[in-house]
C-alpha cells in the first residue's frame, strides 16, 4: 500500500481524496497548533512515497535522504516552496508541486484589507476607541491617508500581483506602475499601468508599494534600508509574499524616524518571530501569515495538493510541477 504523509493536519477533503484511492495516510495531528518537528518529519518520511508539507516546514537533503527509495513527490501546500530544498529534490528524482492560482483571490483581498488598514489606521483607531479614548469627535482625530487616484506600485505582476491591481484599478481608480522582469503590455492595457524598469525606479513614483515577488536568492532583502530611503515620506509598503524579501530591522527602523508613512504586513523575515520594535509601532500593521485563510481557500489548496500527489503515485504528470 502506498503511504502519503501529511505533515501538519489540513482540511478533510484533502485526506479523504486520499484515502479514496486506498493509499495509507498517516497524518502528523500532533503539530496542530505548531510547526512539525524535524524528528516527526524524519520518522514520517521513513517509507512514505509521498509527502504533502506545509510552509513551515523546512524539507531539506537530510530528510530527503530518509525517504528514499520510495519517495517520489513532495507536495507543497503553498504557492511559495522556499521551504523545500529545489535542488536536492532534483537529484534525488523526487518531484516537487505546489497550489498556485486557488489562493490568488484570497491573498489579493487580504492585501487589500492590509492597505486600506494601514491608510485608515483601523487598528490604531480600535486600540483607541476600546481603551476609553474616544470623548468628542475631533476635526483631526486619527486622520487617515486618501487611497483613491493614488499611485500603487506593484512589485511582481504574476498571479497575485496582478489581481491586487484590478482591486486597486476598479475599485478605488489608482494608478498602477509596476516591474516584473516580464512587462505585460496586455496587462497595462486593460489597467492603464505603467511598466517601470527597476525597482529603483519605480519606488520613489509610489504612495502604495505592495511585494508579490516569490522568495529566492534574487528577492532576499529586496526591500532594503537603500531602498527604503527610495521611498516617499508619505508612502505605505504592504508585504503578503515571504518575510525575508524585506529587511525587517530597517523597515522597523524607517517606521520609528519617518522615514516612510507605514507598513501592513502579513509575512516576517524570521517568522513566528516579529522583530520586537515593530511590534510597538503604531505605524506597522501587522497580521499572522493569513493571508490565504478562508475556508474555501484552503480547501482548494487541500484538493489541489492531494490531486497532485495522487497523480504522480498513479504515474502520470502532475499539474503544478515546479521543477
Ligand atoms: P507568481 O509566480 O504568479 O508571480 C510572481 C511574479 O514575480 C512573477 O510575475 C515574476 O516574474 C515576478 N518576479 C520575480 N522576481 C522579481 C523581481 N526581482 N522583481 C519583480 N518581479 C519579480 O506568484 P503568485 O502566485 O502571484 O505568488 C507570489 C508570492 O506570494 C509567492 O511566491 C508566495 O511566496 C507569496 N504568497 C504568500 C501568501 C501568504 O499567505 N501571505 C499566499 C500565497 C502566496
Amino acid at each position: 500500500m502506498k503511504k502519503v504523509f501529511v505533515t501538519r493536519p489540513i482540511p478533510e477533503n484533502g485526506i479523504k481524496m486520499l484515502k479514496d484511492k486506498g493509499f495509507e495516510v498517516v497524518v502528523n495531528d500532533a503539530a496542530k497548533d505548531r510547526a512539525a518537528t524535524k524528528e516527526e518529519l524524519l520518522s514520517g518520511v521513513k517509507g512514505a512515497d509521498a509527502v504533502l508539507s506545509i510552509l513551515t516546514d523546512k524539507i531539506d537533503a537530510e530528510i530527503m535522504e530518509v525517504g528514499l527509495p520510495t519517495l517520489k513527490i513532495i507536495a507543497n501546500y503553498a504557492v511559495g516552496y522556499d521551504n523545500l530544498d529545489i535542488k536536492g529534490a532534483k537529484e534525488r528524482n523526487i518531484l516537487v508541486t505546489n497550489t498556485p492560482g486557488v489562493l490568488t483571490e484570497a491573498v489579493a483581498e487580504h492585501t487589500f484589507a492590509l492597505l486600506l488598514a494601514v491608510a485608515k489606521r483601523i487598528p490604531e483607531a480600535d486600540k483607541f476607541a476600546r481603551a476609553g479614548n474616544y470623548h468628542a469627535w475631533g476635526p483631526e482625530l486619527l486622520l487617515g491617508t486618501d487611497v483613491a487616484e493614488k499611485n500603487l506600485g506593484i512589485v511582481g505582476l504574476g498571479r497575485i500581483g496582478s489581481e491586487v491591481a484590478r482591486h486597486a484599478y476598479n475599485g478605488f481608480n489608482m494608478k498602477i506602475l509596476y516591474t516584473d522582469p516580464k512587462p505585460n503590455p496586455e496587462f497595462e492595457k486593460t489597467f492603464n499601468a505603467t511598466y517601470v524598469d527597476t525597482i529603483d525606479n519605480l519606488l520613489p513614483q509610489c504612495d502604495f508599494v505592495s511585494i508579490h515577488v516569490p522568495l529566492m536568492d534574487s528577492t532576499r532583502h529586496l526591500i532594503n534600508d537603500e531602498r527604503l530611503h527610495k521611498m516617499k515620506p508619505t508612502a505605505y509598503l504592504i508585504n503578503t509574499s515571504r518575510g525575508p524579501i524585506v529587511d525587517e530591522a530597517a523597515l522597523a527602523k524607517a517606521l520609528k524616524e519617518g522615514t516612510i508613512k507605514g507598513a501592513a504586513l502579513d509575512v516576517f523575515e524570521f517568522e513566528p518571530a516579529i522583530n520586537e520594535d515593530l511590534k510597538k509601532l503604531d505605524n506597522a500593521v501587522i497580521t499572522p501569515h493569513i493571508a490565504s485563510g478562508t475556508m474555501k481557500t484552503r480547501a482548494k489548496m487541500a484538493e489541489l495538493a492531494a490531486a497532485n500527489i495522487i497523480e504522480v503515485l498513479e504515474g502520470r504528470t502532475p499539474a503544478n510541477l515546479v521543477q
